[in-house]
C-alpha cells in the first residue's frame, strides 16, 4: 500500500474481520450454503416496515434531534423498566443510535484513555477488541470457557483487574457462545466491579433470546448503576439488522459525554428507521414471542443433531449461535473451515475470529431456515466421516 507509512498506524495494523474474510471467499463460490452470518433470516414484521414507509410518505425526512425522537426513547425507557426493571429518564439517560456498533464505539471512545486497560472476556464479538484499539486503551483477554458455560467467574475477572482497568464488557447472551448469566452469576462480579471502581460496559443486544428463565440486565444491580451503560439495539430482536437502529442507557453524565461524539460524526439515527422503530418497541412484542419459538426450535435441533454426528456442542442459553468442539477433527479452526469450504461448500466462522480463546471451535448460526440447517449437518457429517 502507497501510505502505509502516512496512516493512522493502529488501523494499518488491524486485522480485517475473521468473519468477513470467510465469507468474502465464500461469495466467489457456486452452490455454498453459509451458516455464518448473525442476522435473523426472517423479514422485518410488516406493520414496522410500514411505519417506516408511512413516516416517508409523510414527509418524515429531516433530521430528528440528536439523541432521537423523544417518543421512541420514551418507549425504550417504558421497556427496560417493563421487561428488566432498570428504570432510566427518557430525557437525560438515552441515546438512539445507528444500530448497536455505533454505540459500542462512541461509548468506548467516551470511556477511554491513551493507555487504559479494557477487560474483554473472550471468544467475543468481533467489533469490541478493534473498537478498544481505535479509542487509544488496551484489550485484556479473559477466557471463557466452556465448562463455565461460558459465564464470565469472579476468579477470572479479579486476575484481569490492574491499577490501569478502566471497563469490563460484559455481553451476555453472548455473541458467538449463547453464553448467559444468571442473576445469582451477576451478584458475584459485582462488588467487585465497585470495589474497582470500573465501568460495566454491558451489550444486551440477545436480551430477548434469553432460552430459559429470564434476561438479567446487570444495570437492575443499584450499587453500580451509574458505573453501568447499557448497549442494546433493534437488530436482533425485531430483526431489524438493515434499519441500524440501536441505543445506549446510562446515568446522565454520561450520556452527556458520548452525546458529543454522537453529535459530531452521526448528528441522529436516520428518521424513518426511528419511526419504525417506535412501531417495533411500543408494539413488537408478539413478534419478538413468534421469533423466539422458532429460534428455541432451532437450537433444540442443531445442538442434538451435532453431538450425535460427534461435534461436542455445549446448550447455549441464548442468542442465535452455537460453539461446537472440533477437537475430534484434530484441525486448527481455519483449517477446519476452510476445507470444510473447499470440500463441502459448507461455509462456517472459525473459533479464532473471536479471540484465541475460540482456537479448537467454530461458530454455527442457527439464524437460517431449518431446511438449511439440514443440509447444512448432512454435509458435516460426511466431512467428518473422513476427519475424525
Ligand atoms: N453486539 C453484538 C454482540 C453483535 O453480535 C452485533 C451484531 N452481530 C452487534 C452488537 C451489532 O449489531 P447492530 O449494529 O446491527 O445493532
Amino acid at each position: 500500500m502507497i501510505f502505509d507509512e502516512e496512516i493512522n498506524q493502529t488501523i494499518r495494523y488491524m486485522k480485517p474481520s475473521g468473519i468477513r474474510k470467510f465469507f468474502d471467499i465464500a461469495a466467489t463460490k457456486k452452490g455454498v450454503i453459509s451458516l455464518g452470518v448473525g442476522e435473523p433470516d426472517f423479514i422485518t414484521p410488516w406493520h414496522i416496515r410500514e411505519a417506516a414507509i408511512h413516516a416517508i410518505e409523510k414527509g418524515r425526512t429531516f433530521y430528528t434531534g440528536n439523541k432521537g425522537l423523544i417518543q421512541l426513547r420514551r418507549g425504550i425507557c417504558d421497556y427496560y423498566k417493563r421487561r428488566f426493571n432498570v428504570a432510566y429518564d427518557p430525557e437525560t439517560d438515552c441515546i438512539v443510535t445507528v444500530g448497536g456498533s455505533e454505540a459500542i464505539d462512541i461509548v468506548l471512545r467516551t470511556l477511554c484513555k491513551q493507555g487504559d486497560e479494557v477487560i474483554l472476556p473472550t471468544p467475543a464479538y468481533v467489533a469490541y477488541a478493534a473498537i478498544i484499539e481505535m479509542a487509544g486503551a488496551k484489550v485484556v483477554e479473559v477466557e471463557l470457557k466452556e465448562e463455565d458455560q461460558f459465564k464470565l467467574t469472579p476468579e477470572a475477572l479479579k486476575a484481569a483487574i490492574s491499577p490501569k482497568t478502566k471497563a469490563v464488557i460484559l455481553n451476555f447472551p453472548g455473541n458467538p457462545t449463547g453464553g448467559v448469566m444468571t442473576y445469582e452469576d451477576y451478584e458475584k462480579i459485582v462488588p467487585i466491579i465497585k470495589e474497582h471502581n470500573i465501568f460495566a460496559v454491558t451489550d444486551e443486544i440477545y436480551a430477548e433470546l434469553t432460552y430459559e428463565g429470564k434476561h438479567v440486565s446487570i444495570a437492575s444491580f443499584d450499587e453500580i448503576k451509574d458505573r453501568t451503560i447499557v448497549i442494546n439495539g433493534f437488530s436482533k430482536a425485531y430483526s431489524m439488522t438493515g434499519y441500524r437502529v440501536g441505543y445506549i442507557l446510562g446515568h446522565k453524565d454520561l450520556i452527556g459525554m458520548i452525546l458529543k461524539i454522537h453529535q459530531y460524526t452521526i448528528m441522529c439515527a436516520t428518521t424513518p428507521c426511528q419511526y419504525a422503530a417506535i412501531e417495533a418497541i411500543y408494539d413488537g412484542d408478539e413478534d419478538i414471542a413468534n421469533m423466539f419459538v422458532s429460534f428455541k426450535q432451532r437450537r433444540n435441533y442443531i445442538v442434538k443433531e451435532l453431538n450425535r454426528i460427534g461435534l461436542t456442542t455445549h446448550m447455549p442459553q441464548g442468542a442465535f449461535y452455537v460453539f461446537p468442539s472440533i477437537a475430534i477433527t484434530g484441525l486448527k479452526c481455519e483449517e477446519f473451515c476452510e476445507k470444510l469450504l473447499e470440500e463441502e461448500n459448507l461455509a462456517l466462522v472459525p473459533g479464532n475470529a473471536f479471540g484465541q480463546a475460540g482456537e479448537g471451535y467454530v461458530r454455527i448460526s442457527y439464524a437460517y431456515s431449518m431446511e438449511q440447517i439440514k443440509e447444512a449437518i448432512g454435509k458435516l457429517e460426511h466431512f467428518l466421516k473422513q476427519y475424525r
